[in-house]
């Protein structure tokens, strides 16, 4: 612990974000480049490094939170960097998209903002790959092993590069063009420009990892086949079976899920296309779904110009403050939080909402109502009660001629056949059944990720990649213990 009186004399001091009426003009990360370094060192020296580091239980990596604080305080970058990675692979990743359920467990957050670990995670990560200490590392010896990763997702792509690192040779099927997942394909550049994901898929082919992208296993190669010709199979393929809004109207044009919409602007990003063939440009936008799919397509709209935005959540507006009864320190708590993409709806009034905020909650969608050429051009919503039942007179007609569907997902896509073709026992709700052993009823075929915990966090993918490569591990080499699992199967996120 460099300054023992850091957490008294310091106050926190999060990284700048750029001004909105500039940041929307562009696709560019929301921070002020460069200007999270100069802050990072005392606001690690924050860190009470107390005896029981609940941020490092509440890390799904079990990240090494303290250690770290201390070495950024000491400005030792290098071994700050070692000791992060020795539990993540990719902390540029969940540096930038984790929401930082280590900062809700940090004991400074019991009567005080908690320190910024996300944020030193972030700048510890960059530095490393500033200074270049985190060179590719590739196995000292093979093992003669192979194993196939469906899937090149976090959840994938750090299954593949903790079993690569051991010395087997691994290759990873994708079925879109580029690698990535839902960080590729989802997530916004805004909030994580893709030559992160670029530049860690570069150090993997360097290690020796193989990457097949524009495959689709069960259409394009055979699942059963892929099984045969490898010692292993994990699947990663992710949770992207949407969810449907069963509700008169929603046939009409106009009307799309949110990851139609999503990968379309990250497709202008990466210079794929001139400009997305479903821009919200000049349009009044709704999204459907409170949570934070909805925001990335409510930041991707204000970007696109939309002429409004208004983000629909079923739930009750949440409280500002922790309810200390139902989710007491040091859990995640639900909590009234402003995002990048609200703060920049609030911020240019694009919403048509009273105060500003672009969304309205307690909001269910009844019906959609189109034009004579079967265009969408309302939506016509429902104030609800805690239990979801409608508030007499509360009705209400929202314009809407491009509405976006932010529900959720209810498992892997079944349509490619792999689940299916390789005979996968699923669980009830849909995801791939395994045991404790992350192995699926198939022998040889282990589970991880989305596909298997149904839809979740990318630190949480990342954690099953690295457990699941243990999983895998042991049964290439009979038994051992070689590789870190952070976690089983079945934990959870920290409840009351
Ligand atoms: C819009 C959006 C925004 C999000 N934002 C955040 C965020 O800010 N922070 C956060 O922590 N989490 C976020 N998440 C959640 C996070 O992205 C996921 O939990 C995480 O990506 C899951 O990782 P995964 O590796 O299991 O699956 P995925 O990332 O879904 O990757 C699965 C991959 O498998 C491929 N695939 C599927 N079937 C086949 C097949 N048959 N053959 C070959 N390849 C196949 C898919 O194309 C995909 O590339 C977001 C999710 C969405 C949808
Ligand atoms: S991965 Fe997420 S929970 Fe873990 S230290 Fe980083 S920000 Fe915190």
């Amino acid at each position: 612990m460099a300054d023992p009186r850091g957490f008294l004399t310091t106050p926190r001091r999060d990284w700048p974000r750029r001004p909105v009426e500039e940041r929307v003009r562009d696709w560019n990360e929301i921070h002020v480049p460069g200007a999270l370094l100069p802050l990072v060192a005392p606001q690690a020296g924050r860190c009470m490094d107390c005896g029981v580091p609940f941020c490092h239980e509440a890390c799904p990596l079990g990240n090494l939170i303290p250690e770290w604080n201390d070495l950024v305080s000491r400005e030792d970058w290098r071994a700050a960097a070692e000791r992060l990675h020795a539990t993540n692979n990719f902390p540029e990743f969940t540096g930038r998209l984790c929401p930082a359920p280590c900062e809700a467990g940090c004991v400074l957050a019991i009567n005080q903002p908690a320190v910024t670990i996300k944020n030193v995670e972030c700048a510890v990560a960059d530095r490393a790959w500033a200074e270049g200490f985190v060179p590719p590392v590739p196995p000292e010896r093979l093992s003669g092993r192979t194993v196939a990763v469906v899937g090149s997702g976090p959840a994938g792509l750090a299954a593949a590069q903790q079993l690569t690192r051991a010395g087997h040779t691994v290759a990873v099927y994708e079925r879109d063009d580029r690698i990535g997942g839902l960080m590729r394909y989802g997530i916004p550049e805004f909030k994580m420009e893709k030559r992160h994901v670029d530049r860690r898929v570069e150090q993997m082919r360097a290690e020796g990892t193989r990457f097949r992208t524009s495959t689709t296993v069960g259409r394009d190669v055979d699942a059963a086949e892929l099984r045969a010709r490898h010692d292993a199979l994990v699947i990663a393929t992710g949770a992207t079976a949407w969810r449907e809004l069963p509700v008169p109207g929603r046939e009409l044009a106009g009307i799309h899920q949110a990851m139609e919409y999503l990968p379309l602007a990250n497709r202008v990003c990466a210079g794929d296309l001139e400009s997305s063939p479903l821009s919200a440009a000049g349009r009044h936008v709704v999204i459907v779904g409170g949570g934070d799919t909805g925001a990335d397509c409510l930041g991707t709209a204000v970007r696109e110009g939309a002429a409004s935005v208004t983000q629909l959540d079923i739930h009750a507006r949440p409280g500002a403050e922790r309810d200390d009864d139902a989710e007491p320190w040091p859990t995640y708590p639900r909590l009234y939080r402003l995002s990048v993409a609200h703060e920049e709806a609030r911020d240019l009034r694009t919403a048509p909402a009273a105060d500003a905020d672009a969304r309205l909650f307690s909001a269910s969608t009844l019906r959609f109502t189109g034009d004579a050429d079967g265009r969408v051009r309302s939506l016509h919503l429902v104030e609800v009660d805690a239990d979801r039942r409608p508030v007499a007179g509360t009705g209400r007609t929202l314009p809407a001629d491009l509405v976006l569907l932010a529900l959720g997902f209810s498992g892997p896509d079944r349509a490619d056949g792999l689940i299916d073709r390789l005979g996968l026992a699923l669980e009830p709700r849909g995801t791939i059944a395994r045991d404790a052993g992350f192995a699926t009823n198939v022998p040889g075929v282990f589970a991880a990720g989305d596909a298997a915990r149904g839809q979740s966090l990318i630190v949480w993918a990342i954690a099953e990649g690295r457990a699941v490569a243990a999983a895998v591990d042991r049964h290439l080499t009979g038994g051992t213990a070689r590789l870190p699992a952070p976690i089983g199967p079945y934990d959870r996120p920290m409840t009351a």
